[in-house]
């Protein structure tokens, strides 16, 4: 097995790629002890086996469906910390001139000392609701509101209807900001992000680049781990170290492709 730090210490710069896997890595259980724990009532009310295919069921009413997702956000999101595994590969990456990208919305990167300038969120937040019709472009942050909610679910498993949020310029419902249809709100911020990762790219051409790619599977891969591959063959400059179960790759990239098939925690353990 190569040694990572070797690898970064000789590179120029580090682009990150992560997706879901990087986060079930990091512990953060979208279907085991915890969830079974934490969600129990929803489990036994509307029949959840995991929190990914419970976020797609049809709820009756609002105050249920903000129940809800009220705790699904704060479970992944907004009352939870930094996980060790981010921590450590920010310890790995923090003197380089890195970027990530990441379709995950669980903000672990903001988390454990990314500089937020330097992270391209892709796919939204669970941190943030918008308009569910799109109305306008803005995000809200629903922290607070996410709070409240929990401290006033009800033995229905319903929140209060005044604790409902309702869009301030159409009235429609709001919606935690998760791309899932064409409604997904890309807000200035992520404009801005999305301009920085290009110019990443650009100003990277002529330099020793390493891409990280950790737990990118085929949800989707056009965001980031098909894009890895393909920017890894037609630059000689840069190698793809993919961190993944699956580690088969499209295109022949020789020497420059590092697969890396192992537990990510340990690899990463001693940095
Ligand atoms: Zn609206």
């Amino acid at each position: 097995m190569k040694d990572i730090l070797q690898i970064i210490r000789e590179a120029d710069s580090v682009l990150i790629g992560a997706g879901s896997g990087l986060s079930t890595a990091a512990g953060i259980d979208y279907g085991g002890e915890s969830f079974q724990r934490e969600f129990k009532e929803f489990i036994e009310k509307y029949g959840f086996r995991d929190l990914y295919t419970s976020s797609f069921y049809d709820f009756a009413t609002q105050e249920e469906y903000w129940a809800y997702w009220a705790k699904h956000i704060d479970f992944a999101n907004t009352g939870r910390e930094g996980t060790e595994l981010y921590r450590k590969i920010y310890e790995a990456v923090k003197d380089k001139n890195y970027f990530v990208i990441t379709t995950n919305v669980d903000d672990q990167f903001y988390k454990t000392g990314f500089d937020k300038d330097k992270i391209f969120r892709v796919q939204g937040s669970y941190r943030y609701i918008q308009c569910s019709n799109a109305c306008h472009n803005k995000l809200y942050d629903d922290k607070d509101m996410v709070e409240e909610m929990l401290k006033n679910i009800d033995s229905d498993l319903k929140v209060p209807q005044k604790l409902v949020p309702i869009c301030p310029v159409c009235g429609e419902n709001m919606e935690p900001n998760l791309r899932k249809d064409g409604y997904f709100v890309e807000d200035e911020l992520w404009d801005k992000q999305s301009d920085a990762y290009h110019h990443f790219l650009e100003e990277n051409q002529e330099k020793k680049l390493v891409l990280f790619e950790f737990g990118a599977g085929f949800n989707t891969p056009t965001i980031i781990r098909f894009p890895f591959e393909k920017f890894t063959l037609q630059n000689q400059n840069w190698t793809l170290i993919r961190f993944n179960k699956d580690t088969s790759t499209f295109y022949d990239l020789g020497e420059r492709y590092v697969p890396m098939n192992g537990d990510v925690t340990e690899i990463f353990k001693n940095i």
